[in-house]
């Protein structure tokens, strides 16, 4: 354990925010026998379970029936017409929430941190004030509180959702405009669109998921198109007006669009307000992310931070990285950074992107690359019918044969990828991809049979 000056401080550790990075950091270090208190307004668990990748996928999940339904018949079934209850989602939803939050709560009692269910802010380098005015004196302070949806300087914008309701609207929008070309926007699009939404999403840019590689940007926009999708882009909503019940938007290409619900994703901030940064100076970036180092310190030494709040790489699995390898470190005696290199990634539109590793242009401007690509039908797809490609590439270092990247478009991806990721992340090369045996018969296979 950290050598503590501490026996004259209430706690050794105290987490602002009961979310991924703040809740793995808490249990580690109270396993490492820390006293360990820990502070959440809003529901334990935070966004990822909340109001974000649990409940969306489970989303995700519901909005696929639309295609199994409609692909059934090519297999001899005859589906009656199926209808849908956005109210019996939100309620089953609702439910498998609650429950994860409790575990998570238990499992935080479990490991003998103490909960305190109100906000808290620093009001020093080692003491923090909670709502109901406490103060409570800790060796060591992590700030875990994660992002928050950015609004837009817009008028109306008041008008707009974020995803935070997006999941709980009281009705189902039977027309939504979404806002934004990202992670949030693609996949709300793709769900809203499943259940039967007329989706209308408007982007500033000529292609959506930048950053991404170029083919699964096209592949995507298609993919979202054949569902459906209006993609308006190299447009911006100007303003949001009430229009009845619903809304009218107005964009800066002059378009004019009414819908029963607009939602907002165009990224998200670190969620800094409030948290009483000022009193200790602890360094932020421009963008209002807490500065930290390799071991997630700040500027002030009994202060670390963790997640979202750090603008890193905002993804759940690695803000429970650096939360685990912050306890490691401060309070394990077991140094421990996180790697930041292949990380693997999804995008949970239908159908959907996994991704690890660099895409072609990232690569290029490296060296020298072999590019490996295929463009397939499915075998589910000869019998459904559907109008759909899979797409697979594989972004190959022509000087070491070493596999820099994977990229595949179609059902299934995230799974896929999570494990090609390893192969990744071990430096394998395309001759090992060649030499591992097909299992057929499958999509996947079509990775080790690339040539
Ligand atoms: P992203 O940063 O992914 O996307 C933001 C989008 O909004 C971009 O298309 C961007 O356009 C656009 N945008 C930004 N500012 C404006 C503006 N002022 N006006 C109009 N458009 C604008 O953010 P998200 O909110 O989608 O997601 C936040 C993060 O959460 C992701 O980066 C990801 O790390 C994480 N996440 C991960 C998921 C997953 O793993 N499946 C799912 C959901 C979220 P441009 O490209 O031109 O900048």
């Amino acid at each position: 354990m950290k050598e503590p000056a501490v026996a004259d401080y209430d706690v050794d550790l105290f987490v602002i925010g009961a979310g991924s990075g703040g809740v793995r950091a808490a249990r580690i270090a109270a396993g490492y026998g820390a006293r360990v208190a820990i502070a959440e307004d809003f529901r334990v668990g935070g966004t990822c379970v909340i109001r974000g990748c649990v409940p969306k996928k489970l989303y995700v999940y519901a909005s696929r029936f639309a295609d199994a339904f409609e692909d059934a018949a090519g297999f001899g079934w005859t589906v009656p017409e199926a209808t849908f209850s956005w109210e019996g989602l939100v309620a089953a939803k609702e439910k498998e929430i609650t429950r994860l939050s409790g575990l998570y709560a238990a499992n935080l009692d479990r490991a003998g941190v103490t909960l305190h269910r109100q906000r808290a802010a620093l009001s020093g380098p080692n003491a923090v004030r909670l709502a109901d005015g406490t103060e409570i004196t800790a060796g060591t302070i992590l700030i875990a509180t994660g992002g928050a949806p950015v609004g837009a300087d817009i008028p109306g914008a008041e008008l707009a959702i974020s995803s935070n309701e997006a999941f709980d609207l009281p009705r189902f929008p039977e027309t939504i405009v979404i806002a934004g070309g990202g992670y949030i926007a693609l996949e709300f699009a793709s769900v809203f669109a499943g259940l039967g939404s007329k989706v209308t999403l408007i982007h500033r840019g000529d292609k959506v998921l930048r950053g991404f590689d170029e083919d699964v940007r096209d592949e995507v926009a298609e993919g979202l198109r054949k569902r459906g999708v209006e993609l308006v882009l190299s447009d911006e909503i100007a303003e949001i007006a009430a229009a009845g019940e619903g809304r009218r938007v107005a964009t800066k290409a002059g378009r004019v669009i009414e819908a029963d619900q607009v939602m907002l994703a165009i990224g998200r901030t670190p969620a800094t307000a409030g948290l009483g940064l000022e009193t200790t100076n602890v360094m932020t970036s421009h963008a209002g992310a807490i500065l930290v180092d390799v071991n997630n310190r700040t500027n002030v030494a009994s202060v670390y931070a963790v997640g979202d709040v750090t603008d890193r790489v905002n993804l759940t699995p690695v803000a429970i990285r650096e939360g685990h390898a912050f306890a490691d470190t401060v309070f394990g005696n077991r140094p421990t950074v996180v790697a930041y290199d292949a990380i693997p990634t999804a995008v949970f539109v239908t159908p959907e992107v996994g991704v690890v590793g660099l895409t072609e242009a990232q690569a290029r401007e490296k060296g020298e690359v072999d590019i490996y690509k295929t463009r397939f039908r499915a075998m589910k797809a000869t019998l459904s019918g559907r109008d759909e490609k899979v797409l697979m590439k594989i972004v190959v270092d022509a000087a070491t044969d070493r596999v820099l990247g994977v990229h595949v478009v179609g059902e299934a991806a995230a799974e896929m990828i999570q494990l090609a990721a390893i192969a990744v992340r071990m430096g394998a090369t395309k001759a090992d991809f060649d030499q591992t045996v097909a299992l057929h018969p499958s999509a996947a296979e079509e990775l080790v049979t690339l040539r």
